[in-house]
């Protein structure tokens, strides 16, 4: 066994998991019977366990144990139910280290961004944890005279898909309003990187999430994900992924009148006039295409900066990308790490060779570790919007810088994309700051900002970027449906065959 696959096996064992990934339905820890699928180090690119896919009878047993479990816990007082969750939250912050440490291992992202993830997902449980006994329906004053009033209910089962660049958080970030709600819940995290998810679910039961009523299936989408899509006690398809991938879902759904909610990719501008501070919107920069190795769906992969600065913007980058520090994953002064997988690894390559047949300038860093599917940090200059690497989602520390010479010009640029994720402006001109986060189509929008995230507020996009909102009380919404109860309280009652009046 490598030092690094023993390294796995440890932390495993610390939160109470196998020696390799299980799924974990109805409080239990089970093997899958499918085809076999290999996790492999992106840092060493060893080898280092590999497992069963859950297959589809995994994902009815997943999606009939929430079921049940699901009843007896939307009876449960909201004030329950926000103990439990503040519990979970206790749970996830005392296991910091053994769930970060996993993250890095097998998603290749820093232990450092691991640990604040990780720490997110503890606030993602306190926070809706608060808002358990919080959500309510409102009185309408109907014309009639009946007493008209509304209750949010939960849906029952949700299943949710997530990708494999930001495992715990994304799982942690669906799951929270899920069950705050009152739902049950079957989650398929990303087959290449699924441990993260088991550990939170195995850790919540322990400290009193009732058995079954959130299920984790390790495995593929078009077996145990289309499973579930299309199991009767599905309510609804959360799904965080690739455009791609995320029609193909919507539409299983849509076959069976279920709704979903697509959180997509995008292709993000962050917009720099010739007023900002250039050394702030460089830093910025930076942390909005480069943390992750890019691999994040807001990053600001397309650098719109006002012709006048142009050069000196991109000089300055390039020399940042020198002082970025690349490494193991599991090194506490790694800032970036490598390309999650091989089938990234080859995609990212892929992208930045066209785009250099295509005329681009490939500024980027001359020096990466030895080992493991590392990109360097790369711009790419010279390039104009309409490009095939302006235009796709790259998913890597690749970013295009193009000028622009006027504020209606960068609006125009930033909006012509299939996507609507995000984006951001730098300026000193509070008036355009305004006018750009007006004009530019996204779900999260920056103001001499970049990646500023939080759990209490909506996220989500449009376009090839998906529909719905995740976070926030949006996502509240998004978990329960609306009831209306009309009560007529006359002392002769008439029944209305028809509108009231
Ligand atoms: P992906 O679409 O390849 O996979 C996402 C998930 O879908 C995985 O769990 C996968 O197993 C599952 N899947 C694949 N085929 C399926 C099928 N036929 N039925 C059901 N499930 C199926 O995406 P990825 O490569 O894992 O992640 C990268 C993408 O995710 C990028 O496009 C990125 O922008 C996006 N992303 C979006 C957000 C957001 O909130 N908008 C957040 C993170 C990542």
């Amino acid at each position: 066994m490598t030092a690094r696959a023993d390294i796995f096996r440890t932390q495993m064992a610390k939160l109470g998991l196998g020696s390799k990934p299980q799924s974990f339905i109805n409080g239990a820890l089970v093997d899958g019977t499918g085809d076999t699928i290999e996790l492999i180090d992106p840092y060493t690119e060893q080898r280092l366990t590999s497992y069963a896919d859950a297959g589809a009878d995994l994902a009815v047993e997943a999606c009939l144990a929430a079921q049940t479990a699901q009843v007896g816990w939307a009876k449960l007082s909201g004030a329950a139910r926000g103990q439990v969750m503040q519990d979970i939250a206790r749970a996830v912050l005392a296991n910091v280290d053994p769930l970060a440490t996993l993250e890095a291992l097998i998603a290749g992202k820093p232990i450092r961004d691991c640990r604040v993830e990780v720490a997110k997902v503890a606030e993602m449980f306190a926070y809706y944890g608060g808002w358990t006994d919080k959500v309510h329906g409102e009185v309408i004053p109907v014309p009639s005279g009946h007493l008209n009033y509304t209750k949010r209910e939960p849906l029952g089962v949700v299943f949710q898909i997530t990708p494999w660049n930001a495992p715990v958080f994304t799982g942690g970030w669906q799951i929270a309003p899920a069950i705050a709600t009152g739902n049950g819940v079957v989650i398929k995290p990303s087959e290449l990187t699924p441990v993260t998810t088991v550990a939170l679910v195995h850790l919540a039961e322990q400290v009193g999430l009732p058995t079954g009523l959130v299920n984790v299936l390790c495995g593929l989408g078009p077996t145990a994900g289309q499973a579930a899509i299309d199991h009767h006690a599905v309510r609804k398809v959360i799904f965080v992924g690739s455009p791609e991938t995320g029609r193909i879902v919507a539409m299983s759904a849509a076959k069976a009148l279920k709704p979903s909610v697509l959180e997509l990719g995008g292709k993000s501008a962050n917009i720099v006039f010739e007023d900002a501070n250039l050394k702030h919107a460089c830093l910025g920069a930076q942390a909005a295409i480069f943390s992750g190795a890019g691999q994040s769906c807001v990053a600001g992969s397309r650098l719109l900066v006002h012709r006048s600065v142009h050069n000196e913007l991109v000089d300055m980058l390039t020399k940042g990308m020198n002082s970025i520090r690349l490494g193991d994953p599991l090194d506490n002064a790694t800032e970036v790490g490598p390309i999650s997988n091989a089938r990234q690894f080859f995609h990212v390559g892929n992208m930045v060779a066209r785009a250099q047949s295509d005329g681009a300038n490939v500024l980027r860093r001359d020096n990466k570790p030895d080992t493991g599917f590392f990109v360097p940090p790369t711009i790419l200059d010279g390039l104009s919007n309409t490009d095939h690497a302006a235009q796709t989602e790259i998913f890597g520390p690749v970013v295009t810088a193009i000028p622009f010479e006027t504020e209606e010009e960068a609006v125009a640029l930033a909006n012509a994309t299939a996507f609507g994720l995000a984006g951001a402006v730098w300026t000193a001109d509070v008036g355009r700051a305004h006018r750009v986060a007006d004009h530019v189509r996204a779900g999260t929008f920056w103001i001499n900002s970049y990646k500023a995230i939080h759990v209490s507020s909506p996220f989500g996009g449009s376009l090839n970027s998906g529909f719905g909102r995740s976070s926030g009380t949006d996502a509240l919404m998004e978990y329960t449906s609306a009831k209306s109860v009309w009560l007529d309280s006359a002392p002769t009652p008439q029944i209305a065959f028809g509108y009231v009046s």
